[in-house]
């Protein structure tokens, strides 16, 4: 699976079993988003394929287990161990061998405008080709401007009856025209006078805004049509575009929503229409982009986490971006929190608390009141001093460093901390988990002598790689900022932190795109970015050097001639933020969790009152061993497990009088479904077993 160039292919290490049968729990999933998931992780079991070509076409839950479903009308006796043997051929699937060697269709890559010129240029040209088509039928629509996006593009309107569906439509079929019609792109240099000239003779004033904006000359102008073609339609830019208008698939092509969005993004300026469009290489992609589509919003965490009662964001009555950890939900977070303390703790890392709010002034003395203001809340009195709700973490752990005295034998030192920051975001920007005002960061600081970066990097790099790949996420893109123009720290350092850097990415063995002037002025850094189930890109995890703040708070270490130096920091998220971390694993997973941090195990379903204290005795059992467990009962069998598979719940076991007798449970998974008549000791001590080892499946 190669869907981004240049990603660190850290899937180099072999498949890990309970991974590709991952593949299995793309529900609902298209084939094609299975079959991309197993090639990135290698051939999928038997029963993942056969799973993944059944639901192609059926909804989720019946999809499921489509025999099971027969069976489950009436009878108990389902989960009798010999009638759910699966039949060795599988009637709907393709055997492990057969996958191997038939040639699928290669799976169709979505890639974003990043990725690819020529769709970059295909987007852009739509851009315009929106533009001009609205403008067509709608000429007191005032253009402003329209960027290509991750996945197509969009173009604001200054047009206050607002667009509707039907003309969306309308607008899309002209588009189709301009296409057809086979118009060339032409590009032209004019003076700033000649473009503020034909700017006013078209009325667009937002476009003198523009203009004004482009400090250089000349100012490139790109038309659309033949010159001196009364139909041709131009606009300020500066490219690059195809050549002509048929170099654009018309039915590559959609246009998708209308959304309101303030010119500048400016809440005091007017509001705009956002015409949001999408447009691809062949009509195949858009298929495939549909498909994408529809499977992302099938696995939106914000629906996820309302159908299992995980979280909520109460806008009305609370605020916007503030977020409730519901019993189920903060049940996870707590695992997710203790694995990651006790991980950092086997990795030398020590535990800080910090608090939430402390004086201005540690913002003043760190910069963050100037160059972060825009992101920080107003500050607040407290008797006659001025305090601030922390935006981040780093001061505060500085001030620990300070109220210490270290000597160049005591470093490195690494401190920890999930510290919650709160950070201005504009109303109209937040997103369930993944944009919020107050959130979590699995924060770290490093201090170290400069010959002990190379190796704090790479202790970084393994235990990111470790924490991640224990949640799922097995591939990952790298990138290295190096030194900007305007910057702090003398060259040598920056020379010696960069090829540490380098030098760590190296004994890793991970391919990296370096991004040339990209890093702060205070340090280079890395960022890693992990990629989902269906192939979506997350930036999370970032190691940032920083020769700025030891040196504005005077850090200090005695070296061994006994004269005080500043030591280096390190700042480093793996998460980055854990509410947004826990928005994408509920994506990733479609809200069927890894068995080891599922909120319920196990969910046990006696058929008959007669088990009632054989069901007690299991249940105890299970607690005692750490094994997450509840009972459903009172209701027919069926409705009980289709409750369970709605939960997600990922272990469920059948108890009816013949298990209480043998010692038994009849086992279902929501992974793979039926799998036999266990004992209660089995059972449980694969549970055990999957919670110390952290395994995704049963
Ligand atoms: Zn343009
Ligand atoms: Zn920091």
């Amino acid at each position: 699976m190669n869907c981004v160039p240049g990603a660190a292919r850290v899937g180099a290490r072999s498949p890990v079993a309970s991974r590709a049968s991952h593949a299995g729990d793309v529900t609902a999933g298209k084939m094609q988003f299975a079959a991309r998931l197993a090639r990135r992780v290698g051939p999928p079991s038997c029963n993942a394929m056969r799973r993944a070509n059944a639901v192609a076409s059926a909804p989720p839950l019946a999809a499921i287990h489509p025999a099971a479903w027969r069976g489950l009308a009436g009878t108990v006796n389902l989960f009798n161990r010999s009638r759910m043997t699966p039949p060795k051929v599988a009637t709907s699937a393709v055997s492990t061998e057969e996958a191997e060697t038939t040639t699928e269709p290669e799976p169709i890559k979505l890639m974003t405008s990043d990725e690819s010129e020529e769709l970059l240029k295909i987007r852009h040209t739509a851009a315009h080709i929106c533009a001009m088509a609205t403008q067509k039928l709608f000429p007191d629509a005032k253009c402003t401007i329209g960027p290509w996006i991750d996945r197509g593009f969009y173009y604001d309107f200054d047009y206050k009856p607002g667009f509707s569906e039907q003309d969306l439509k309308k607008i899309k079929k002209q588009m189709i025209k301009i296409i057809n019609k086979d118009y060339p792109l032409r590009r032209e240099e004019v003076s700033r006078e000649e473009a503020t000239r034909r700017i006013k003779e078209l009325n667009e004033p937002y476009k003198l805004e523009i203009l004004d904006a482009i400090k250089t000359e000349p100012i490139t102008i790109y038309h659309i049509g033949e010159e001196g073609d009364e139909n041709a339609w131009w606009d300020l830019c500066a490219g690059p575009h195809v050549k002509s208008t048929k170099k654009i698939h018309p039915k590559a092509i959609d246009l998708e929503a209308v959304a309101g969005a303030y010119w500048r993004g400016d809440e005091t300026k007017p509001m705009l229409q956002r015409i949001y469009g999408t447009a691809w290489g062949s009509p195949e992609e858009l298929v495939a982009y549909n498909e994408f589509k529809a499977e992302a919003a099938r696995r939106d965490h914000r629906k996820i986490g309302k159908e299992l009662n995980l979280f909520s964001i109460q806008q009305e009555e609370v605020g916007g971006g503030l977020v409730f950890w519901h019993p189920k939900g903060a049940l996870m977070r707590n695992i997710i929190e203790n694995f990651w303390k006790d991980i950092h703790m086997a990795r030398g890392y020590d535990l800080l608390y910090t608090p939430h709010v402390g004086k201005l002034d540690l913002w003043k003395t760190s910069g963050h009141a100037d160059f972060y203001a825009e992101n920080m809340y107003k500050p607040m009195d407290v008797e006659d001093e001025t305090y601030q709700l922390k935006p981040m973490n780093c001061p505060f752990h500085v001030a620990v460093y300070k109220d210490g005295y270290f000597s160049y034998r005591d470093l490195p030192i690494r401190w920890a901390e999930m510290g919650t920051v709160y950070r201005y975001e504009r109303s109209g920007t937040m997103h369930g988990l993944f944009r919020v005002r107050g959130f979590t960061q699995d924060d770290a600081h490093i201090f170290c002598l400069p010959d002990q970066i190379a190796d704090e990097i790479k202790g970084v790099l393994d235990l990111t790689e470790d924490i991640l790949s224990t949640f799922g996420f097995t591939e990952f893109e790298v990138n290295l900022s190096t030194k900007p123009e305007k910057s702090v720290g003398g060259p040598e350092i920056w020379d010696k932190a960069e090829g540490a850097l380098k030098e760590a990415l190296a004994v890793k063995g991970w391919d990296y795109e370096v991004d040339e002037g990209g890093g702060a002025f205070y340090g280079p850094k890395i960022d890693i970015k992990i990629l989902d189930a269906i192939g979506r890109k997350w930036q999370c995890s970032t190691v940032q050097l920083d020769f700025n703040l030891p040196e504005r708070f005077e850090l200090t270490y005695i070296d061994e001639e006994n004269s005080k130096r500043r030591p280096i920091m390190i700042h480093r998220a793996i998460f980055g933020s854990l509410e947004r971390f826990y928005g994408i694993l509920t994506e990733n997973y479609a809200g069927a969790f890894p068995l080891w941090i599922a909120p319920t195990q196990v969910r046990l379903l006696p058929v008959t009152d007669a088990v009632t204290p054989y069901v007690e005795e299991t249940v105890a059992r299970m607690k005692a061993a750490g094994v997450r467990v509840d009972v459903t009962s009172k209701e027919r069998l069926a409705k009980l497990v289709r409750n369970a598979e709605k939960q997600k719940v990922p272990v469920m076991c059948v108890v009816g009088e013949q298990e209480a007798k043998d010692g038994t449970l009849a086992v279902r998974t929501y992974a793979d479904g039926d799998v036999g008549v266990i004992t209660v000791d089995e059972v449980i001590a694969r549970l055990e077993a999957a919670n110390a080892g952290k395994l995704e499946k049963f």
